[in-house]
């Protein structure tokens, strides 16, 4: 008889509602022409990687010793690479870093990870704000913690204080935010932070040990109307950072990115040597090689993300004056509008007779919503259009 993790069987053989949807997109454009699909079910970045990650790509790869380029750096990173990640957000912060605070990863999700694996023991408790990345529940389990999540405030999507403190217990580990938020596009404003931030310093003082913040911040860099998200470790010093280049460099692919043990943390020291001690025990080894150091020449550049902005108001703009309710995204290229019917599982099934792939918002924890990821060509977004117009009107009648 085979006898596998049941849990992990269950797991991979379980498409993601995106995942799905995305298959179904494939399909449908073979019956009817891809032209006629509009397809905003993922979040794969539609702008090219800015010309320069492809000039120092190939620059890195003539001029540097082969046998050095393709090697292992060491676990947590080349060394040079992370001293000019701790130089870049030094200049951008006053952040105090040296590379001894970075640990190099394959992505936000691996950092995310590292995190959780080297925070969470058996029967601890991480909080998640709803709605959120539906893989933070595979995470915080993978991990043997118990997710708890927090209902949404889905006026403004900034965080329901009253929800939050009646889910804070003495086995609250660590709490996981992101912002700029997937699926709403929502940036924790600055009193939002400064007030999560004084009811985690009471509560870690009421039971005498520290509630880490895991930031999760691949979308950083994409905001609107020159907001800037604060760097969250000057709010609060317990703040672990996961970060990549899969949004802002447009390197979904390259997987990499970084997880940020800043020294304000509550003895740092041991706090990285667990994620390391993480990062081993689930067998990631190293972070990319060449796109180590192709991300660090790169460092303070971004892809042209402008498109998301002018996708973002075209389409907030648009779809308030056929009737859905749209609260306006600060960033990402994600927008969480309300579904025009309370199951938002029927509503995305209407929105596909259109050809228009939407994911429904239980499966991040907010039904009665839906995530549009309008990273796509804004000629895209314009022909979609009559298909919106067509779903709403449906209700109309
Ligand atoms: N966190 C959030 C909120 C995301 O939306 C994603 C990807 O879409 C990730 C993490 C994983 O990103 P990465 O490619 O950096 O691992």
């Amino acid at each position: 008889m085979i006898n596998v993790n049941e849990k992990m069987a269950a797991l991979g053989t379980q498409r993601s509602v995106i995942r799905e949807l995305f298959e179904f997109g494939k399909k449908r454009a073979a019956e009817i022409g891809p032209e006629n699909v509009f397809d905003f079910s993922i979040g794969n970045p539609s702008v090219p990687a800015p010309a320069s990650v492809k000039e120092h790509a190939l620059k890195i790869l003539s001029e540097t010793d082969p046998v050095l380029l393709h090697g292992y750096t060491s676990a947590q990173g080349d060394s040079g690479v992370r001293a000019m990640l701790a130089d870049s957000l030094n200049r951008r912060f006053h952040a105090g870093l040296t590379a001894e605070h970075f640990y190099l990863t394959a992505g936000a999700a691996a950092a995310v990870c590292c995190c959780l694996h080297g925070l969470c023991n058996p029967g601890d408790e991480v909080l998640i704000f709803a709605p959120y990345f539906p893989e933070y529940l595979v995470f915080v389990q993978g991990a043997g913690a118990k997710p708890v999540i927090i209902p949404a405030d889905t006026d403004s999507f900034q965080i329901d204080f009253a929800r939050l403190e009646q889910a804070l217990t003495p086995k609250t580990k660590a709490v996981i935010v992101n912002s700029p938020n997937n699926p709403s596009g929502a940036v924790y404003s600055a009193e939002t932070l400064k007030k999560l931030a004084d009811i985690l310093d009471a509560h870690a003082a009421s039971y005498g040990h520290p509630v880490y913040l895991i930031a999760d911040e691949p979308y950083r860099e994409i905001v609107f109307s020159g907001r800037k998200v604060p760097y969250l470790p000057d709010i609060y010093r317990n703040t672990l950072i996961c970060y990549s280049w899969s949004k802002s460099l447009s390197l979904p692919g390259e997987r990499m990115g970084y997880l940020l043990v800043p020294p304000s943390v509550d003895d740092f020291e041991l706090v990285y040597a667990a994620a390391a001690g993480a990062g081993r025990s689930l067998g990631y080894v190293c972070a990319p090689s060449l796109f180590q150091r192709v991300c660090a020449a790169c460092v303070d550049e971004t892809a042209d993300i402008s498109v998301y902005e002018t996708n973002k108001n075209l389409l907030v703009k648009s779809l308030r004056d056929m009737g859905y309710h749209v609260t306006e995204p600060d960033g990402t290229f994600y927008m969480f509008p309300r579904t025009l019917e309370d199951d938002d599982v029927a509503f995305a099934e209407r929105a596909k007779e259109q050809n228009l792939l939407i994911v429904p918002g239980s499966g991040f924890g907010c039904p009665g919503h839906a995530r549009i990821s309008y990273c796509v060509p804004t000629s895209r977004i314009k022909k979609s259009l009559p298909a919106f117009e067509r779903l709403a009107s449906q209700y109309r009648s």
